[in-house]
């Protein structure tokens, strides 16, 4: 075969390359040395025909720290193209810029298939690069902005859930609050009705303000018109001048410690002049504000109770006091009767006449107590204070003990001089009663211990039984006027509830204390103190 010319020489195809709009270079050696390169080529560098047949790095210095010349040797040795988008940092114009390129690096071979130099094509592409760069990165923030969304939209729906969940939760709530209110107020007409059935009067009072608020009734109770204005001032002037300090006292303690307000006391009508006995229970709340209280009750006449406790009163004290004469009289006969029967020395009558004596005298003390009931009642019972040894007084107590009570064993504790200023009689009478319940409460045979000791300036007195004791319920309870507990235990034991109540009422008024100690079952420790006297 006959071989054609080649028309395109080697000269001639770099000259088609130097005109073509596509950039292109070639380089050989491991160098990369510029053997060509046109001028798209060259404008993509920023240099000028004169970098031609310098190695890369040198003619385009900016290039050195990035990848090229490595990538370009790499097509060199392997013959492997290698193609791509490529972001390269060149000085155009004096300025450093960064474009993107789509690259190819070609390796060409020689005849022996070795490769002996690398064509380089090249594209700007910055522009599209950009737009790709700027699109993707609002994707990623539209994606970011989506995920935000859809997290806010969960929280929304969490909180919607919630709202619903709440908004059951409230309607409930209403409907609980409906039903209270719909009880309370049938409570307060039922209340309402309460008071206006049992005729009581009521009162509110503002603690700060002192505003008082009065019902008609209790208007009328205090002797005033149904219509008039009144105020505390009011109805304080019309209360009696015996009871006005202790209403007074209550009301300010009531008002100022929260405590307790429940007070009978005596008025006299303002315009009607009436005397009625009236009793007050009022009760202190707290407004929620925390700023002030409100103190509101009732009043109630008690005036006919008040006369009948008071006739009651009367009877009990005009039959104790007829039943005094004869029982003395007979004591006095029982007292003759026994000394002949000593004296003829029969024995049998003594013995069956000290009993006798021994009821008579325990009658005395029932029917002394009644007295004592209804003079305390009438405010005629006589403290009559003198200064006297409680070590002595025990001691009387004690020989007494001795030959009325064979049923237990009681023992006294040492007592050492003690004087104070009491009415001794009435001193003793307390002691005695201690005994004679600790003996009326607690099996035969068992120990009564008493003693009488000093503790903080006060004379401590106290009789310990190992009785059948006392249930908590009923401690508070058992220094009140007739009391008495009502147990299995207690229902044969004779008795009128009235010698706690007494003795209560006499150390009240030595400004001593009592109290009691108990476990049912176990036994009770009954106590009083009084002030020693220094002097
Ligand atoms: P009385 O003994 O006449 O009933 P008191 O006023 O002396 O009246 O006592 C009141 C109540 O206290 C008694 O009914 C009794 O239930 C209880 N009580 C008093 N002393 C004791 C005691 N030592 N042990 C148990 N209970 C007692």
């Amino acid at each position: 075969m006959i071989e054609k010319p080649n028309p395109f020489n080697d000269k001639l195809l770099l000259n088609i390359l130097a005109v073509s709009n596509e950039a292109t270079a070639i380089y050989t050696t491991d160098d990369i040395v510029i053997q060509f390169a046109n001028d798209a080529m060259l404008g993509f560098w920023g240099k000028d025909r004169s970098v031609i047949g310098l190695p890369l790095e040198e003619g385009v210095p900016e290039l050195k720290g990035q990848p090229f010349k490595y990538m370009l040797q790499q097509v060199l040795r392997t013959g492997i193209t290698d193609n791509g988008i490529i972001s390269a940092e060149t000085l155009i114009n004096g300025e450093l810029q960064t474009n993107y390129y789509e690259y190819e690096y070609r390796a060409i071979p020689d005849d022996n298939g070795v490769p002996y130099c690398v064509l380089h094509t090249a594209a700007n592409v910055t522009e599209r690069e950009r737009n790709k760069r700027v699109i993707a990165q609002q994707q990623e923030e539209a994606q970011a902005l989506t995920e935000e969304l859809e997290a806010s939209n969960e929280e929304l729906r969490l909180i919607n859930e919630e709202l619903i969940i709440s908004n059951n939760e409230l309607d409930n709530a209403q409907t609980q609050l409906q039903a209270a209110y719909n009880s309370l107020e049938e409570n307060e007409i039922a209340l309402r009705l309460a008071i206006e059935a049992a005729n009581f009067g009521t009162w509110h009072i503002n603690s700060i303000t002192r505003a008082f608020i009065t019902s008609a009734r209790l208007r009328e109770l205090f002797g005033y018109r149904a219509d008039e204005e009144i105020t505390i001032e009011d109805t304080l002037a019309q209360i009696t001048d015996e009871y006005r300090g202790l209403v007074s006292k209550k009301f300010e303690n009531a008002i100022y410690n929260g405590g307790d307000f429940d007070v009978t006391y005596q008025v006299v009508g303002y315009h009607d002049q009436v005397t009625r006995w009236l009793r007050a229970i009022g009760n202190l709340k707290a407004d929620p504000s925390g700023e002030f209280s409100n103190f509101t009750g009732v009043v109630m006449d008690v005036s006919e109770l008040r006369r009948d406790e008071q006739r009651k009163n009367d009877f009990i004290g005009m039959v104790s006091h007829e039943l005094k004469t004869p029982l003395t009289s007979m004591k006095g006969y029982v007292q003759i009767l026994k000394s002949k029967a000593d004296k003829n020395q029969d024995k049998f009558s003594s013995d069956v006449l000290d009993k006798a004596n021994n009821q008579v005298s325990k009658m005395t003390t029932l029917i002394n107590g009644f007295l004592n009931v209804s003079r305390l009642e009438s405010g005629k019972i006589q403290i009559d204070k003198q200064v006297f040894d409680m070590a002595l007084l025990v001691k009387e107590v004690e020989e007494e003990s001795i030959t009325t009570i064979t049923s237990h064993k009681v023992v006294f504790a040492p007592v050492v001089e003690t004087i104070v200023k009491a009415d001794r009689d009435k001193i003793g009478q307390v002691i005695n009663n201690f005994i004679s319940n600790a003996v009326k409460y607690s099996p035969a045979g068992s120990t009564i211990e008493v003693a009488c000791i000093t503790i903080n300036g006060k004379a401590l007195v106290s009789v310990k039984d190992q009785g059948m004791g006392i249930a908590p319920k009923d401690i508070d309870k058992l220094f009140e006027r007739y009391y008495r507990v009502e147990n299995n235990s207690t229902a044969t034991i004779a008795g009128f509830g009235i010698g706690l109540y007494l003795s209560s009422e006499i150390v009240e008024r030595h400004n001593g204390n009592i109290g009691v100690e108990s476990v049912l079952g176990k036994g009770s420790t009954f106590w009083f103190t009084l002030p020693v006297n220094l002097v």
